[in-house]
């Protein structure tokens, strides 16, 4: 795997757009729909109005097949940490090795002289029904990642123990959010992946409006459009966290509703509110979550 997967680059400067997959090894779902994403644009006669990027994350990570390999990538990106990185470049764990190139890539491509600055990170999720945006901006009429019709959930950041890829690059100049496709290894969610990049590529201007969207989840599924985090349950090594089974992503919970048990005993939720993210893979320390509608 290369760092780069592709790029092309047309004569306009009206848009930069900045895909990552992978960035946890084992989600390589982001990845296939990166490369069906070009090939669309290559096999089209598309006029490309800005650049389009795409990065994978952790290489050795999806060599392994593994989330990580000694700690999370998407956990790291604070200033501190990377100073810390650059400082030291010949003393760095495998992740803080990624941390670096994936800095320098990012930092140089997003210096280039560009009106509208995009970097979307590609996720898939151990649980099923997956399907949302993790968005730390202002949502309001003009933000063109809600015509998706997702769920998206605003303040996550502020719950996770460290910092994300999409926070760190979250600014005035850059709209960055993270794009959960669905199931880790299902086919449906490089589908979904897909589809949603390319209805981002038009809704951005970066390639001409040619074809009405898709839905990218079914309506009848009802699904609250802006949520909040309220809680988060976080896992240690040696808890021995298993969730109870079934959970899906938003499904209401009552206040006080078994969730989960561990080393000691039964979990249950301290609050009532919609479940969000459960944990259903070994790797992680995010248990799960409870949203409420915004
Ligand atoms: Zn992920």
């Amino acid at each position: 795997m290369k760092r780069i997967i592709e790029s092309k680059t047309g004569l306009s400067n009206e848009v930069l757009i900045i895909l990552i997959g992978s960035i946890h090894g084992n989600e390589k779902e982001g990845i296939r729909a990166i490369e069906r994403t070009f090939q669309r644009l290559n096999n089209g006669n598309f006029e490309i109005n800005g650049k389009i990027i795409g990065i994978a994350g952790n290489l050795k990570a999806i060599e392994a097949h593994k989330r990580f390999l000694d700690h999370d990538l998407n956990r790291c990106w604070t200033d501190e940490h990377i100073q810390q990185c650059l400082s030291n470049p010949n003393d760095l764990v495998n992740e803080d090795k990624e941390l670096v190139e994936l800095y320098h890539l990012i930092n140089e491509v997003l210096s280039e002289d560009y009106k509208q600055k995009f970097v979307i990170d590609l996720h898939t999720t151990s649980a099923d029904n997956g399907n949302f945006l993790v968005y730390p901006g202002k949502v309001d009429e003009t933000t063109i990642a809600e015509k998706l019709g997702l769920p998206m959930i605003t303040n996550l950041d502020d719950y996770l123990q460290g910092t994300t890829l999409l926070k760190y690059y979250s600014s005035e100049e850059v709209v960055s959010f993270a794009f959960e496709g669905g199931q880790i290894g299902s086919p449906k969610a490089i589908d979904i992946h897909t589809e949603g990049i390319w209805q981002l590529l038009q809704l951005s201007g970066i390639i001409a409006q040619t074809e009405a969207p898709k839905l990218l989840i079914d309506p009848k599924e009802n699904l609250p459009s802006l949520l909040r985090v309220i809680h988060r349950h976080g896992v240690k090594v040696g808890d021995a966290f298993k969730m109870k089974g079934g959970f899906k992503s938003f499904q209401p919970i009552a206040k006080g509703e078994l969730i989960a048990e561990d080393n000691n005993g039964e979990i249950t939720a301290p609050k009532e509110g919609r479940i969000f993210m459960p944990l259903y893979q070994a790797a992680g320390d995010d248990g799960f979550f409870i949203v409420e509608e915004i």
